[in-house]
């Protein structure tokens, strides 16, 4: 298969091109940044060419190439972004405008009708979610972050195109951890505290909880969802492991991990973070055959140690000239 994936020298982008180019696909990658030099090894692939593009900037040189290889495309995987609920203020709204709703209809409206187009949206649309049970696909979304209400209005563009005839899946990833991740999210920020000495900031209770999946389960279902819509089938599905850590539990297996002992300076609750997150995956299950792990422990060892994802080595790099 020929995929496109935007967002592909991000945290989750860099796995989903590795899984990709693993089982032979042919991969261009889109993204404003390099993918080379991301990672600590690289694997030159014949099967992958990088567009060093702004998604959301209608002249940018290389918007002919990426709309091009999107029209091309059997799928496209939908990452690019800009991600986290914490940051806030004007330039902050602008910059999520441009690069969450902004990029996602200018990737649609290159798409032509046939393509299956997968896009990332959040489990931050569900807000607070439900008590005492996961939250469901059927669900109304109520999202109470600024970064959760731009994704909603992502998924409201993806069911404009369903509607126009195109085919979309849209996938709900929850906290994504692993090898790679993003420094700003809380498992980084809180493993580096501990292997420098430094202590643990933690915002609102230590009861609070995250529905953490680990970042190679996303890539496969990430790439499950293609299969399945290149079928025709647009769904909407939660990527989430459906089991709620509490910041406690998750600060204890970094503690057992690492053997440190983590000093903690526990600070009020930024009012966009939800007290807890928790997936209901079984429509995943059901739909793309996902069983994420639940072990909390395998990931974050495989975050501070294991193999980062291999940087992809283009064949081809289409330049600014392209
Ligand atoms: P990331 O920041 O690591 O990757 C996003 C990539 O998109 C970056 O490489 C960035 O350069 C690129 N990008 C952003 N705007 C762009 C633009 N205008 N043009 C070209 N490239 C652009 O983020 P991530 O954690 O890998 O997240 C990927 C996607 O998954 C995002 O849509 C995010 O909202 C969603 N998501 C992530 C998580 C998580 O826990 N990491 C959870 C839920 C949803």
């Amino acid at each position: 298969m020929h995929v496109v994936v935007t967002g592909a020298a991000g945290f989750i982008g860099t796995h989903v091109v590795s899984a990709l180019l693993s089982r032979g696909d042919e991969v261009v990658g889109v993204d404003r940044h390099d993918t080379v030099g991301t990672s600590t090894t690289t694997t030159p692939s014949a099967r992958y060419t990088h567009i060093r593009a702004d998604l959301s900037d209608p002249g940018d040189p290389r918007t002919t190439a990426w709309r091009r290889a999107v029209r091309r495309a059997d799928g496209v995987v939908h990452l690019a972004a800009r991600p986290g609920v914490r940051a806030t203020g004007v330039d902050v709204e602008a910059a999520r405008a441009r690069d969450i709703l902004g990029t996602t209809d200018a990737v649609l409206s290159a798409a032509a009708r046939h393509t299956a187009v997968v896009v990332a949206s959040s489990s931050a649309v569900y807000g607070p979610g439900r008590s005492g049970r996961g939250s469901t696909e059927a669900d109304t979304i109520m999202p109470i972050s600024s970064y959760g209400r731009w994704k909603a209005a992502v998924e409201a563009r993806c069911a404009r195109h369903r509607r126009d005839g195109g085919v979309v899946g849209v996938a709900r990833p929850f906290t994504v951890a692993g090898p790679g991740q993003r420094p700003d999210m809380a498992i980084a920020l809180w493993l580096d505290a501990v292997l420098n000495s430094r202590a643990v900031t933690v915002f609102g209770d230590l009861d609070r909880s995250r529905d953490i999946t680990d970042v190679t389960d996303v890539a496969n279902g990430l790439i499950a969802m293609i299969d399945l819509t290149t079928t025709g089938e647009s769904t909407t599905l939660n990527l989430g492991a459906g089991h709620p850590w509490t910041h406690r539990q998750v600060i204890a297996a970094i503690e057992s991990v690492t053997g440190t002992h983590a000093r903690l300076d526990v600070r009020e609750a930024h009012p966009d973070d939800v007290a807890r997150t928790w997936a209901d995956p079984r429509r995943a299950a059901d739909l793309i055959d996902w069983h994420p792990t639940q072990d909390l422990a395998a990931i974050i060892t495989r975050q501070i140690g294991g193999p980062q994802p291999a940087a992809h080595v283009p064949a081809a790099h289409v330049s600014a000239a392209a």
